[in-house]
């Protein structure tokens, strides 16, 4: 595969972890790498700084209010920075024939439209936001392959899942859904890790009153508060586990979600003769955003190397269901197919924003969540981005009359 000489970049999400630690990879490589567009949601201030910084072509705010704002400040600079607000705006600078390369980094459902239009582009896909990914799973899948986009997994398990498969499988097209090749490679299982969480072996007694601050306080990775929440009620694995699925064309029952405490080995992939590969590296996630952005190359990233006789001991146990009922959950989920695991993230989003808010306590999380997915109609029929959205709204509204009962 030959790259561009310059890859001109949207970073859909730019004021965030994601965003940052790829515009911090970006900057080590000026020669491979060009910022064209950075979007965010509201953050005005960290915005402009960034575009002083950066000077894209295109600065997008979600809101239209802080767009305007943005735009007085970079006129009263004289900026050449054009600014656009809204999903209209997101689209156009996705869509922008000057671009080849999307990074999609917006946090939850909200990054589903520009993030599903980067496929449909046949851009190369950096992808972090994996909520778009669990709630338009085949839609998403189809529609990268349609248009020959390079999809790239930016999320750290996927990336070592991703860099312990066979070339062969990987040369041609990155998302390795090629079922019948992979019976020739022989891999067998795949092993996704997790480290647990802060809470890794705590009580359902304790976990009833957790805070917010305990919550998004994780030990090992320095993430946004709604990663770090789903971290901890090992939410985030479960969307991992529906990510890896559709990612690797992989039965749920061929993947083990392993507590792995040291966050040392970041997945791992089994092979017919006993063989195990794993990919190790510290906790930055400037790694896969390198592998990603330099695929099939390698770039430096910043990332201390890794050394392995401080780590000297690397844990594994088994995941406990009972404490951490949203892994089951979406077991459960991708089993029952359909609109459920987009019902499923849908009102995770709201239970995790009524958390932080306060609203409701930490095991609340799991059974708002389960009481969603009872009420909710499952629909079979998620083959367009209208009726996935369709699902996503008529959750929402479940979960929110769920917690007025709550009270
Ligand atoms: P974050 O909260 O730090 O940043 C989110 C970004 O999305 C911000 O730039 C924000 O402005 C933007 N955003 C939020 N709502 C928006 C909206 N309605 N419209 C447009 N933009 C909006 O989140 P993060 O931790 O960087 O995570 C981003 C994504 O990457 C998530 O899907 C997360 O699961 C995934 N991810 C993160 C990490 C990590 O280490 N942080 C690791 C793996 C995967
Ligand atoms: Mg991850």
């Amino acid at each position: 595969m030959t790259q561009p000489q310059t890859l001109q970049i949207t970073l859909l999400g730019a004021t965030g972890s994601i965003g940052s630690s790829t515009l911090d990879v970006v900057a080590r490589h000026p020669d491979r790498y060009q910022i064209y567009a950075l979007t965010a949601n509201t953050n005005v201030d960290e915005m402009l700084s960034l575009c002083e910084q950066w000077q894209p072509r295109y600065a997008v705010m979600n809101d239209v209010d802080s767009a305007a704002e943005l735009d007085r400040h970079l006129q009263a600079k004289n900026s050449q920075c054009e600014v656009l607000s809204g999903e209209s705006g997101l689209l156009q600078v996705v869509n922008d024939e000057a671009v080849n390369c999307v990074v999609a980094a917006i946090v939850g459902a909200a990054g589903l439209v520009p993030t599903l239009a980067a496929a449909e582009a046949g851009k190369r896909v950096l992808l972090a936001n994996k909520e778009a990914l669990v709630m338009s799973g085949k839609l998403f899948i189809d529609t990268a392959r349609a248009s020959d986009a390079v999809l790239m997994p930016v999320d750290s398990e996927h990336n070592a899942i991703f860099q312990c498969m066979p070339d062969s499988l990987t040369r041609h097209h990155s998302s390795v859904k090629m079922t019948n090749q992979q019976d020739d490679a022989g891999i067998e299982r795949i092993l996704l890790t997790a480290s647990g969480g802060p809470f890794r072996t705590w009580s359902t007694e304790q976990l009833h009153d957790v805070t917010p601050a305990q919550a998004v306080n994780h030990p090992n990775w320095d993430m946004g508060k709604k990663i770090s929440v789903d971290s901890a009620t090992l939410m985030n694995k479960g969307l991992e586990l529906i990510e890896a699925y559709w990612l690797f064309d992989m039965d749920i029952a061929n993947i083990d979600v392993v507590i792995h405490p040291q966050s040392v080995i970041h997945s791992m992939v089994t092979y017919s003769d006993g063989s195990v590969l794993a990919q190790l590296g510290n906790p930055d996630m400037r790694t896969p955003i390198a592998h990603a952005l330099a695929w099939p190359q390698r770039i430096a990233s910043g990332v201390e190397p890794l050394n392995i006789f401080d780590v000297a001991k690397l844990d594994f146990e088994q995941p406990d269901l009972s404490r951490f009922p949203c892994l089951r959950l979406c077991y459960e989920a991708i089993k029952r197919g359909g609109s459920a695991t987009i019902v499923l993230n849908a009102a995770n989003e709201i239970a995790v924003a009524a958390f932080l808010d306060g609203k409701i306590g930490f095991n609340d999380i799991a059974a708002l969540i389960e009481q969603t997915l009872e009420k909710a109609e499952i629909s079979e029929d998620v083959s367009s981005l209208e009726k996935i959205l369709e699902a996503d709204a008529m959750a929402r509204a479940i979960s929110n009359e769920c917690i007025l009962a709550m009270h």
